[in-house]
């Protein structure tokens, strides 16, 4: 048996000895969803060292053997502390989906370099017109001996500039049904033919982009699963991106939103907090997210019961981006003018500039203008509902 008091503390004490102020800096000033790379790496080399890069892949291949107990006080603390978050791409997803359909070649040729941060991975799913609709995709390759010729585009390619390999979803065939004809491709992003294009979001920062794909020869060797069946291998990793909970981040931006307030006046001579109304908003968002909270944990046990949770992670979904984007308008209702200078500056890493009108007003509107962004990306919310339309009103 073990003892989560105990897991705790020693999670906690790996923390605190080792997330530096500058990644704690770093992780409190990130207004995107996930840290740059430069942030990530470091702290995700400080996790490889201790042996928690990966830690929920099988023991052989690196991971922890925690229980799901264990995962989620993990996290859960990682986000306490505001450590950095690191994109899954590389460990919660193509690392997954390796260990899953990969040859013995492939698993040695990849899994040691993302446990290790040597590789940085891109998604290369969604194109222009094929978003929900994935399997609609176009992006083509063809088989020339060795190597599969690809020509198309991928768009919305979180942290592409960054990163050293793709997988990507690629058009093989085109008799049958939409999703008989992709295959799935891992490959080197920087192959001859392949342009990055930077796309800005409305924040300002440059989280993704567009990549161009102009006769690109792809070895063979990079084809995960079957030839025409990439789409088994596209679900399998969709569970993994969809997996995770909101109530621990909610909680400290929630936290750190009261404590401005109760110190800060929004112009006027009181603290914020004084003001009945403010105070009744924050309330009503502290009780939506306590039972928020509390579906999560029922799920948590469920899956932990060996369960299967069905459209309720769809809920969750709906209800976690939806209360992200709510306390994303409280802090800016907060913050008042301090939110409005643009000090990407202040939010860089390693810098000595400090924010104007502390972290939380420096984050305020990048994180509020991003957070539009929550209801659209690992699922839309409308096709979340969807799901549970079907699935739970059997409509
Ligand atoms: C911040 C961010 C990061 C991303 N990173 C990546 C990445 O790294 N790699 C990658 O491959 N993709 C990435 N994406 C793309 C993401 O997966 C797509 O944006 C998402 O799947 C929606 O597709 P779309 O943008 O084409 O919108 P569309 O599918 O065109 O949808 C447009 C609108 O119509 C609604 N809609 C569509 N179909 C239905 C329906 N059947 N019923 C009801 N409403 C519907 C949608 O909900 C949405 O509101 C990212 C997106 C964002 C916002």
């Amino acid at each position: 048996m073990i003892d989560l008091g105990q897991f705790t503390d020693e999670v906690r004490t790996f923390i605190s000895e080792n997330l530096t102020p500058e990644l704690k800096r770093a992780g409190e000033l990130c207004a995107g969803i996930y840290a740059d790379q430069p942030v990530a790496l470091e702290w995700h080399r400080i996790l490889h060292k201790q042996g928690w890069s990966v830690p929920a892949w099988p023991e052989e291949h690196g991971g922890t053997n925690w229980n799901l107990e264990q995962h989620a006080i993990f996290q859960r603390e990682l986000i306490l502390a505001s450590a950095p978050t690191i994109t899954p791409n590389a460990t919660r997803m193509v690392g997954p989906v390796v260990i899953a359909f990969g040859t013995d070649e492939q698993k040695a040729q990849y899994l040691p370099r993302i446990r290790s941060g040597d590789d940085w991975w891109a998604q290369g799913y969604s194109e222009p017109g094929s978003g929900s609709d994935l399997a609609s995709l176009q992006c083509k390759a063809v088989r020339e001996g060795d190597h599969y010729i690809i020509n198309g585009t991928k768009i919305w390619t979180t942290h592409a500039q960054w990163s050293n390999k793709i997988f990507c979803l690629v058009r093989t065939d085109n008799s049958g049904k939409q999703q008989q004809g992709i295959t799935f491709l891992l490959f080197d992003i920087d192959l001859p033919g392949i342009e990055i294009r930077p796309l800005i979001s409305i924040s300002g920062d440059h989280e993704f982009n567009q990549v161009f794909f102009e006769n690109v020869r792809v070895p063979v060797a990079g084809l995960l699963g079957e030839e025409n069946d990439g789409w088994t291998v596209a679900k399998y990793l969709l569970q993994h991106e969809r997996s995770g909970s909101y109530a621990p981040g909610l909680k400290t931006r929630i936290e750190l939103l009261k404590n401005f307030a109760a110190q800060e006046g929004n112009g006027g001579p009181q603290p914020l907090m004084d003001d009945a109304d403010f105070a009744r908003k924050i309330a009503a968002a502290e009780i939506d997210l306590s039972v928020m909270e509390s579906f999560e944990q029922k799920i948590f046990s469920a899956v932990n019961n060996g369960e299967t949770v069905g459209a309720i992670s769809s809920a969750i979904k709906v209800r976690g981006t939806e209360m992200r984007q709510r306390v994303t308008e409280l802090v800016i209702e907060a913050v008042g003018y301090y939110g409005l200078p643009y000090q990407p500056e202040a939010r860089a890493f390693e810098t000595n500039t400090a924010p104007i009108g502390s972290t939380l007003a420096a984050t305020a509107l990048p994180q509020y203008l991003n957070d539009r962004a929550a209801t659209i990306y690992a699922g839309s919310n409308e096709i979340q509902r969807n799901i549970m339309t079907k699935a739970v009103l059997g409509l």
